[in-house]
């Protein structure tokens, strides 16, 4: 493990906090879960239900792609009452296009046990709010830092890039991770910690930045390991990720008197719950059988749809039926084409249903 020992220089660790907080007063981005330091001093105070929200939707995602969908749910569901009474369905179609569907089906778990078992109020502990589905370390010690301003040690990617920078961190991660967040413990202040994470984050968002950090205009150059030693662009250094397995599979185009046959995904698994376009049952383990739901002739679309997951990458190609006999349809909603953009359909299966449409039938 290689890092500088000003780390655990305590009085060199308050002055960077304290720098950092300084610049978060005059330069916070303005985001609609935030209550920004200008309110806070107002004695404004976070919104919980908004804070989890956020930081859910935000697990695996950039700000900008969460900002509408944050906006369009809270918009809806203002509080987690409203949340955890809703059709789940509803809010798996609203959830479309964010991606991590895993996110939704345990944002619908924990906005129901909060709502039925803690009236409403999200707990205030680290240890409690780990607890709840869908909430892990980094989300827990967020939520209790943000909206309870509980001291916790909050380590995203933007945090993990400016601790290895500001410390000059070498060793690639993972193996780094372990000394970043010791790092990232000695640099959290007492008071302000939700402010603190979140100075934390805007600096890795908006100056530190992975390709080329502006450390002209960092509040904490000075104490800057890595551009003292013009190492700032090279960290955190990476193992070589290992590639993705390719998979192939077909989605299968039904269409009668207007309609296009989606079904319900089991609700366990991949996509789980959500509707789609019937599948040959690809997943990351295997390729689809090719095997179509029903008897007759499938016309084999030109193009493909190419789709990366987390553990895969995906080649998926349309089928069309040309059949008239439907006694055989797979069980699933007859669902109006023009209508088609409120199915709720994740992303992959919304670019099959494109390729389908552009194509003569
Ligand atoms: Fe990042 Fe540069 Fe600031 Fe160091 S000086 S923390 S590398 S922006």
């Amino acid at each position: 493990m290689s890092v500088d020992s000003e780390a655990g220089n305590v009085e060199k660790s308050g002055e960077i906090a304290a720098l950092l907080l300084a610049h978060y007063d005059r330069h916070a981005r303005d985001l609609p879960w935030r209550t920004g330091p200008a309110a806070m001093k107002r004695g404004e105070r976070p919104d919980p239900y908004r804070v989890w929200l956020s930081e859910i939707m935000l697990q695996q995602t950039t700000v900008a792609a969460v900002v509408p969908y944050f906006e369009r749910f809270t918009a809806r569901w203002p509080d987690v009452g409203k949340l955890a009474t809703a059709d789940p369905a509803d809010i798996l179609a609203a959830w479309a296009g964010l991606g991590y569907y895993a996110r939704a089906r345990n944002l619908i778990a924990c906005a129901q046990q909060v709502a039925g078992e803690r009236a409403g109020r999200f707990p205030d502990s680290e240890a409690e709010l780990r607890g709840l589905p869908g909430i892990g370390t980094y989300s827990a010690a967020a939520i209790a830092a943000i909206a309870f301003d509980r001291r916790a040690v909050v380590v995203d990617a933007n945090v993990e890039r400016v601790i290895a920078r500001l410390f000059a961190i070498e060793d690639p991660l993972p193996a780094g991770k372990p000394c970043i967040r010791a790092c990232a413990e000695r640099l959290t202040p007492d008071l302000r910690a939700g402010d603190f994470a979140q100075a934390m984050m805007d600096l890795g968002a908006t100056i530190c930045t992975p390709k080329t950090p502006d450390c002209g205009g960092c509040p904490v150059a000075v104490h800057c390991r890595a551009r003292a030693r013009a190492i700032a662009d090279m960290l955190p250094r990476k193992l070589p990720k290992a590639a993705k397995p390719q998979r192939r599979g077909i989605a299968w185009w039904i269409e009668r008197d207007g309609r296009v046959l989606l079904v319900t995904r089991p609700p366990r698994g991949m996509l789980g719950g959500l509707r789609a376009l019937p599948d040959d049952g690809w997943n990351a383990r295997r390729d689809g059988t090719g095997e179509p739901p029903l008897p007759g002739d499938w016309l084999l679309l030109s193009g493909s749809v190419r789709h990366v997951f987390t553990h895969f990458a995906l080649d998926l190609e349309m089928a069309v039926y040309r059949g008239g006999d439907f006694d055989m349809v797979p069980q699933g909603e007859w669902w109006p084409l023009d209508r088609l953009g409120e199915a709720g359909l994740p992303t992959l299966f919304g670019k099959a249903a494109k390729l389908a449409s552009l194509h003569e039938k």
